[in-house]
């Protein structure tokens, strides 16, 4: 495995986006919506670096069929809290086309909420496939296929403490080529 962001690196990109999070809403309450299962431990680490009050609600989205090709997208939101009036800051892992983000954004915005906003750990460079503007971004990467930090390879991975790029001899890699 190939250490792309160091865990020291992302504690202090997590550190800065969570400054400007709290630097733009003040004591204002926030939802935070956990677009799952991707950035469960990002948001663990981001919302305890917020001051005001916070709300945590989930959806659940799978674009990635247990490869590295993105298949339709399924979106499961109904876990989420009532979102009328309040400030919504939907938490993803990593804006790589983005269609997910898009469709959440679209989904979370019919529902009332007074504002939306997007904040993503990673944003991979030269893959956009449609105009979207994130809000809080924590690293911006070149376009390769990366894991850990919540990010899995076909469900594993997630654990790593870094974010890493598969190479041979990497278990999921060795998998592949039996
Ligand atoms: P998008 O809809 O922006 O193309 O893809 C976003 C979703 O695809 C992310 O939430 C993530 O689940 C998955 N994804 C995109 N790029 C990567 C990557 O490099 N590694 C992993 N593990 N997942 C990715
Ligand atoms: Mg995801």
């Amino acid at each position: 495995m190939k250490v792309l962001i160091s865990e020291d690196e992302l504690q202090q990109g997590i550190s800065k986006m969570a400054t400007e999070i709290n630097g733009q809403f003040g004591e204002q309450p926030l939802t935070v919506i956990c677009v799952m299962t991707g950035s469960i431990i990002l948001v663990a680490d981001l919302i305890r670096q917020l001051t005001m009050p916070v709300k945590l609600g989930s959806v659940h989205a799978s674009s990635y069929r247990g490869d590295t090709s993105r298949g339709e997208l399924e979106l499961d939101t109904s876990m989420l809290p009532d979102l009328n009036g309040t400030n919504a800051l939907i938490v993803d892992d990593i804006f790589d086309t983005g269609h997910t983000l898009n469709a959440v954004h679209n989904h979370i915005s019919r529902l009332g909420a007074a504002t939306v906003q997007s904040a993503v750990l990673l944003y991979k460079h030269g893959r956009q496939e449609l105009e979207f503007d994130v809000d809080f971004v924590g690293f911006e990467i070149p376009d390769e296929f990366v894991v850990g930090y919540g990010l899995d390879y076909q469900g594993i991975y997630r654990n790593l403490p870094y974010v890493g790029v598969l190479e041979s001899g990497d278990l999921a890699a060795e998998q592949e080529n039996n």
